[in-house]
């Protein structure tokens, strides 16, 4: 009967470390999955002149408009 019991204790045991390392690889399956987000690179960046909208260039420069220092134009962000 003895032989019985640790049986079933081994059996629980073993259920136990099975579901208890289970879990944890969900868990971290789970947050890697939420806190790794796809790598967004910010769209090629532009540059505008602050006075002329108009005027878009993919580097930095002057505004042959009005030779003003161009300045970066960041891409519209969504607010909520
Ligand atoms: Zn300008």
């Amino acid at each position: 009967m003895k032989k019985a019991i640790l049986l079933a204790m081994a059996a629980v045991f073993t259920s136990i470390s099975a579901f208890a390392a289970h879990p944890t690889t969900a868990i971290s399956d789970t947050t890697k999955t939420k806190k790794v987000k796809p790598v967004v690179k910010p769209a090629t960046v532009q540059y505008t002149c602050p006075m002329h909208p108009e005027v878009l260039s993919d580097k930095p420069g002057k505004c042959p408009k009005c030779g003003m220092e161009l300045v970066k134009k960041e891409p519209a962000k969504k607010k909520s």
